[in-house]
């Protein structure tokens, strides 16, 4: 039994993924997110004063509770259960175009609020006043799920809006979110009736990391504008992978997604990858209903509309997705589950493969309260190991960073150093 009775030590080891469900759940409000500025990460805060040790808010915490123990038959250790794997395209042409892959996901909303199946989903928009900022609102619309599509790549946090869901008057909702709010949330509705009642779907975007705030700083930096003078904000959209648009009252900045000025090196570069993101077991959402990822597969890259890839993990919304291509809202291709596994091949292994070996490394004496479920019977290699050593060690150096403080010092070489870090993940 842990000598812990709340979430501190998480924030402490740099483990807090940020996604706020320990504040929802607190019976005893005594625990809110803060933005650790010098990281550029929301973190959760236990006032320890008031925390009664009740112990309930480490039943919901991600990195503590992830597990891929298999729950039915068909099962793969790296994706947890699953009923069937799909390529698959919104037939709306818009949506496809204008959304984060092929517009799966605004689709399946759209077709679960017409049929009456959900009263609103849990989708994410940016902050019309700080479009740095994206928070998640309950949809009821068709323009408002329309207008939540696309990719934020930014940190979210589920604190006001779970929050919100556990005292309102909702049924039937679905939840769209990256695996760390989906592992949440499935965990306190599984010890909470009242929110499991009012949670039906949950949507998990397959995910290798969310970015802190700090790296469109340094994106701000190189276009030489400033981040307060940025009106509208957008990752993906305008055809597959899709561009990066920074608009201002002045100009309109577009950079295509691989770009190093975009998700291509800055973004994803190990200084603005949340260290709890490198931590993380789950590229997928095991909990989840549906996880939805792009088609990083040589098959689909062509198809410059997009597509997405889908496992589904709930026999009652395969049958409903299945549904939806017969009445043409998707196209619906059967497609194996290594070819889902395949076309994220990196993220999935880094994080289901790699991660109890990277936890080793990284944590000090609270090791053993991490991810403890997580099946580790995977060989690593004696290279993959040393890649691991080399990559945990400048990981070490990171969180002793301000990493806001450095940001108007760095220049590109340095960062491409440690963007191409990302390799000994693989
Ligand atoms: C931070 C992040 C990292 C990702 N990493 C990968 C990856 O490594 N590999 C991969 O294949 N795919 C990754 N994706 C997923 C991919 O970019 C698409 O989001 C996914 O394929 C869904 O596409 P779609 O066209 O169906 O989505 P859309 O129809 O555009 O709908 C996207 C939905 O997700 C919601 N949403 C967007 N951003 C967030 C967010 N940050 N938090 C919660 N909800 C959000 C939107 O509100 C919208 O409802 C990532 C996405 C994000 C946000």
């Amino acid at each position: 039994m842990s000598e812990f009775k709340n979430v501190s030590f998480v924030s402490d080891d740099n483990m807090c993924t940020g996604c706020g469900v320990c504040v929802a759940v607190c019976p005893h409000d005594v625990i809110s997110m803060l933005v650790d500025e010098a990281k550029g990460v929301y973190q959760s805060n236990v006032n320890l004063e008031t925390c009664t040790d009740c112990t309930i808010c480490l039943k919901s915490c991600p990195p503590l509770t992830w597990s891929n123990e298999p729950k039915t038959q068909i099962y793969n250790e790296m994706v947890g259960d699953y009923v069937a794997g799909y390529a698959t395209y919104s037939n709306d042409e818009y949506i496809r175009r204008d959304s984060a892959s092929g517009g799966f996901i605004t689709t399946l909303l759209l077709y679960l609020l017409e049929k009456g199946l959900i009263q609103g989903a849990v989708v994410t928009k940016r902050d019309e006043n700080n479009p740095l900022i994206s928070k998640p609102f309950i949809a009821t619309t068709k323009e408002e799920i329309i207008n939540a599509k696309g990719s934020k790549y930014s940190p979210v946090k589920f604190d006001e809006i779970l929050h919100d869901i556990i005292e309102g008057d909702y049924e039937n909702l679905a939840v769209v979110g990256l695996p760390c709010h989906i592992e949440g949330v499935a965990r306190a509705a599984q010890k909470s009736k009242k929110l499991s009642k009012k949670i039906k779907y949950k949507i998990s975007i397959v995910c290798g990391q969310a970015p802190s705030f700090l790296g469109y700083e340094y994106i701000a930096k190189k276009f030489e504008i400033e981040t307060n003078k940025i009106t509208e904000l957008k990752n993906r959209g305008d055809g597959w992978p899709g561009y990066m648009e920074i608009q201002l009252d002045s100009k309109n900045i577009k950079v295509p997604y691989g770009s190093k000025y975009s998700m291509g090196t800055v973004l994803s570069s190990p200084l603005f990858t949340p260290l709890a993101c490198q931590m993380c077991a789950d590229a997928v959402g095991f909990n989840a209903d549906v996880s939805v990822s792009d088609a990083w597969l040589e098959k689909y890259m062509d198809d410059k509309q997009g597509v997405n890839l889908i496992l589904t993990k709930n026999r009652e919304l395969d049958e409903i997705i299945k549904q939806m291509g017969r009445d043409d809202y998707i196209t619906l291709i059967d497609e194996n589950i290594n070819e889902f596994i395949k076309a994220n091949k990196s993220v999935i292994h880094n994080k289901s493969k790699f991660n109890n070996y990277r936890l080793d490394k990284f944590i000090g004496p609270n090791r053993e309260l991490y991810s403890q479920k997580m099946l580790n019977n995977y060989h690593v290699s004696f290279t993959q190991k040393i890649k691991l050593i080399i990559f945990t060690w400048h990981l070490k150096i990171i969180k002793k960073l301000d990493i806001k403080k450095i940001v108007p010092k760095l220049n590109d070489k340095v960062l491409f150093y440690l963007k191409a870090l990302n390799l000994l993940k693989r």
